[in-house]
């Protein structure tokens, strides 16, 4: 089962309270169970004491009574002695009989000494079976006898003493032990005889019982509803061999003091009894409770002392079932409330446990809310306990999860469209576009690159490139080596292969993608089929080519036509002549010279000498330039300053080079014709690229001559050909580098030439390469 808090909360204060009260239910019902048994110990105590002194009074009111007896048998012994003659055998039992009746008493006797004087023995007697008795075997009482024949004063006696008498107590009857009788003896030496009345008890009977120990027993037994029982015990002959004593006539019987219970009776045995006694005669109290005869008891044991009696130990047995039954409805008092007040916490508990729970089912509520995405409606919980302070925070964090929520939906969203863009973009596109692992294998590829090769997407998937034509692969892998390199490429024409076999110019361009700790991950490349492209190129160079071929054939037939005039002209006057004039002889030459230049000039381009690419220090080439074209000007008055930097070195062919580098100063020469100063620069621009920039202060050219520069045939010099700058143009190119030229008339003119390193050329092309691309 699943409890709510509230439910455990109440439950658990419940439980709480339970225990208290349970703690509470058994404390109190051991100490009120002290308590009732202290008080009944009290009472006990109390009762012991009450019935003590009773028996005390009993056995003071007995003495008193004794003393009585004892002058009433004294009276009548000095009574009896006037009457009887001073010889015994001058008695008979009837007189003695006759002066007992005269007063009231039970019997006379007569003792005499043996004549050894080895014991006394009745000699006469109103009661004839008394007669003969001996008394030697009577312990104090012949002691007391024989003190009283010596006329001594009796030593055993503690009552009230008489001359020439003494009185025993209360005795079992010499001669019938059923009765308790009292003996007086008198001997005052007159006669041969001592004189022994004594009085039967049961005269006395009703006097004595009143004070008996037992009657008050009786009496405090009714008065004491829960009293149960009293027991005086022997301590010395309790629980042991009864004490026999046996007279010298054979009967035997228990004195008094050695009965074990002296008075009161011995029901409710204990089997520990006989150790109790022991210990409360001791002088130490002893309170048991216990069960006999199926009865829940108290039993107390107090040892009684008193002047001139044996101690006895007074056993007391109350009854304790009125204390447990008390005890017992205090405890089911204590239950009943108990489970009221246990009903009441549970209530109450749930109650005050709602009241403090309700704020955290509104928290409860709201996080549920949260959960499912609904971040408004804050709690309104106004506490300034820990529950307020949770819900403010609980309200803040919605506020934020709302916000980062509301972030990421829209960034979700714009990703999402992004990835929808670049996803159709990927797909829609026209040019085929796939992603290799960095071990070249193909992770993803767009329709248009199963479409432009042939192979479905589960062909490639996971393979390497399957469209490299074999003649390329070596080209290939350094491609490849240079990407795990690190280095992008850029658009680099080259060829690829379809399934069917056909070859496709492609311009392939890779580029890395990164992760998000900027590692390289893999590569992206698009590949675009430019066999239309080349087709068109092709066809346009060749139109191209042709063009050029016609106005080169026009410009060289013009140009060559002007010198062959000339020289037809020379040859048709020598003709005619038969002279040869040197005059003619150096004009025909110079012309052949000019027919020769036009020629050579033409055969750089027509047939170009055997190319041969070398890393090479453009400073030197430079300077030996500059050395060659020294002389010529000087000739012109003018200076060259040079700025070489330390520059990579590039791959070239370097006469092409220097040809350029030769036309350009030269146009430069030729547009100072007044002279002046040449500015010819070498710098690096990047790792990649240098920049050589031949700056003249001419003539400039007019703005709309630029768009002619290069043109073949274009020159506005009287000697020139027109065909320096096409030319330098066309070897620059072949180098893939570039030529800039910015002038103004009358200021000047900068031709800037860039050329890549060696280290940039090697990195896109092998040299195979350059060299296809330059032919
Ligand atoms: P040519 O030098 O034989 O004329 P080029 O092709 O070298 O042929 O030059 C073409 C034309 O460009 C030149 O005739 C000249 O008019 C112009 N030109 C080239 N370089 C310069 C320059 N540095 N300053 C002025 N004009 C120039
Ligand atoms: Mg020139």
């Amino acid at each position: 089962m699943r409890l709510s808090i509230k439910g455990k909360l109440s439950l658990s204060i419940s439980c709480t309270v339970l225990v208290a009260l349970l703690l509470h239910m058994v404390l109190n019902y051991y100490t009120t169970k002290i308590k009732l048994v202290d008080a009944l110990e009290d009472q006990m105590a109390a009762l012991t004491q009450q019935i003590s002194l009773s028996v005390e009074q009993a056995y003071e009111t007995e003495k008193v009574i004794d003393d009585l007896l004892a002058m009433q048998l004294y009276t009548d012994s000095l009574y009896i002695n006037a009457r009887l003659p001073a010889d015994v055998e001058q008695i008979s039992s009837e007189q003695l009989k006759e002066i007992s009746q005269e007063l009231g008493i039970a019997h006379i006797s007569l003792l005499q000494k043996t004549p050894d004087g080895s014991d006394i023995v009745i000699v006469q007697s109103s009661d004839p079976k008394e007669i003969g008795l001996s008394t030697k075997g009577w312990g104090f009482w012949y002691t007391a006898m024989q003190e009283l024949f010596e006329q001594r004063e009796v030593t055993v006696s503690q009552g009230q003493k008489f001359k020439n008498f003494w009185s025993g107590p209360f005795a079992a009857s010499t001669s019938d032990p059923q009765y308790d009788d009292k003996w007086g003896y008198y001997y005052d030496g007159s006669r041969d005889y001592m004189l022994n009345p004594f009085i039967r008890n049961n005269n006395l009977e009703s006097t004595l019982q009143i004070t008996r120990p037992d009657t008050v027993i009786k009496q405090t037994l009714k008065m004491q509803q829960n009293l149960l029982e009293v027991t005086a015990f022997n301590p010395v002959t309790f629980d042991k061999p009864p004490v026999i004593t046996e007279r010298s006539d054979g009967i035997r019987f228990i004195k008094v003091e050695d009965q074990p219970i002296r008075f009161g009776s011995h029901l409710f045995k204990h089997q520990e009894d006989k150790l109790h006694i022991q210990t409360a005669s001791a002088g130490e109290p002893v309170f048991i409770q216990t069960n006999i005869q199926g009865m829940n008891v108290m039993k107390s044991y107090v040892s009684i002392e008193m002047d001139g009696k044996p101690p006895y130990v007074l056993g007391i047995v109350m009854d304790a079932e009125p204390l447990l039954a008390t005890l017992h409805e205090q405890l089911m008092h204590n239950i009943a409330i108990g489970l009221v007040l246990i009903e009441i916490v549970l209530v109450g508990s749930y109650i005050l446990a709602g009241t403090f729970i309700r704020p955290l089912q509104f928290i409860l509520q709201k996080v549920n809310m949260m959960a499912v995405g609904q971040f408004h409606s804050p709690l309104e919980i106004e506490r300034n306990d820990e529950l307020g302070t949770l819900a403010s925070r609980v309200n803040l964090m919605a506020d934020n999860l709302d916000q980062s929520t509301t972030r990421l939906r829209s960034l979700y969203e714009e990703n999402r469209a992004m990835k929808e863009q670049l996803e159709s973009f990927i797909n829609q596109s026209t040019d085929a576009i796939h992603v290799m692992d960095l071990n070249g294998k193909l992770e993803r590829m767009n329709q248009a690159f199963v479409d432009m090769f042939g192979w479905s997407q589960e062909e490639l998937l996971g393979k390497s490139l399957p469209n490299i034509p074999p003649m390329l692969s070596d080209s290939h892998s350094e491609v490849e080596r240079q990407l795990l390199a690190g280095r992008a490429t850029g658009a680099l024409e080259t060829q690829r292969l379809t399934k069917d076999g056909r070859l496709l110019e492609v311009s392939v361009s890779t580029s890395p993608i990164y992760d998000e700790y900027g590692n390289c991950i893999a590569w992206a490349s698009i590949t675009r089929d430019i066999t239309n492209r080349k087709r068109m190129e092709e066809l346009l160079r060749r139109s191209e080519k042709l063009t050029t071929v016609g106005q080169l054939a026009a410009g060289v037939a013009h140009e060559i036509r002007n010198p062959l005039t000339t020289l037809k002209g020379f040859l048709q006057l020598q003709q005619q002549t038969h002279k040869m004039n040197e005059y003619h002889t150096d004009m025909m030459l110079s012309e052949l010279d000019r027919i020769n230049l036009i020629v050579s000039e033409f055969l750089i381009l027509s047939k170009p000498q055997a190319v041969r690419f070398m890393e090479q220090d453009l400073r030197v080439i430079l300077s030996e330039v500059q050395s060659l074209l020294d002389s010529q000007a000087h000739l012109h008055n003018i200076e060259f300053t040079t700025h070489f930097d330390d520059v990579p070195l590039v791959l070239c062919e370097e006469n092409q080079l220097k040809q350029v580098f030769i036309n350009v100063i030269k146009n430069g020469i030729e547009a100072m014709p007044t002279g002046g100063n040449m500015v010819i620069r070498l710098e690096k621009l990047n790792e990649d690229y240098v920049r050589i920039s031949i700056q003249d202060f001419g003539v400039g050219i007019p703005p709309e001559h630029l768009g002619r520069l290069g043109d073949p045939f274009f020159t506005n010099k009287e000697k020139g050909t027109g065909l320096g700058l096409m030319v330098s143009q066309r070897i620059i190119y072949n180098h893939r580098g570039t030529m800039e030229i910015t002038s103004e008339e009358h200021v000047g003119t900068i031709v800037k030439i860039v050329l890549p390193t060696a280290h940039m050329t090697s990195q896109y092309l092998s040299e195979e390469q350059v060299q296809l691309q330059i032919r």
